[in-house]
């Protein structure tokens, strides 16, 4: 579920309003605010598509109440799932058609990332032993 937007890091540009099948956000002119966070489905086209890594979304299909937004930025974990499928500057890798779409897909019902995305692995992982 989207847990935050970093709002020194949001420009603004309206791409993960666009982009975000259930309509999660609301464009202000300076942030984009998190308007309809129960409509979320954890699919994370917001963080591949944002532009500069503005956006977390938790692989937790609930909200997590004890999330720890500084320890998340700390290890390193904003960006990490764009990165872990090669995207880059919200554009899809070339030569990769909608294989995507497909991993994407898979991130539904809590099941485990995909096997490129070790960040986020790491972070069921440390879930698990409630070190975050
Ligand atoms: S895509 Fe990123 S930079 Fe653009 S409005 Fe959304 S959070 Fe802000
Ligand atoms: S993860 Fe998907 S459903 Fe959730 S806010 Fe981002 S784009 Fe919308």
């Amino acid at each position: 579920m989207i847990e935050f937007v970093l709002e020194d890091s949001c420009i603004a540009c309206g791409k993960c309003v666009e982009i975000c099948p259930t309509d999660v956000f609301e464009l202000t002119s300076s942030v984009v605010e998190i308007a309809r966070k129960e409509d979320c489905t954890s699919c994370m086209n917001c963080e591949l598509y944002c532009p500069t890594d503005a956006l977390y979304v938790s692989p937790m299909r609930n909200p997590e109440i004890d999330l720890d937004r500084n320890a998340i930025v700390s290890a390193g974990l904003i960006g990490s799932y764009r990165r872990a499928m090669n995207w880059e500057n919200g554009r899809a890798p070339s030569g990769t058609g909608d294989n995507w779409g497909v991993l994407l897909n898979e991130r539904q019902g809590e099941k485990k990332p995909p096997p490129g995305d070790k960040i986020r692995e790491q972070l069921y992982r440390m879930k698990d032993r409630n070190l975050i």
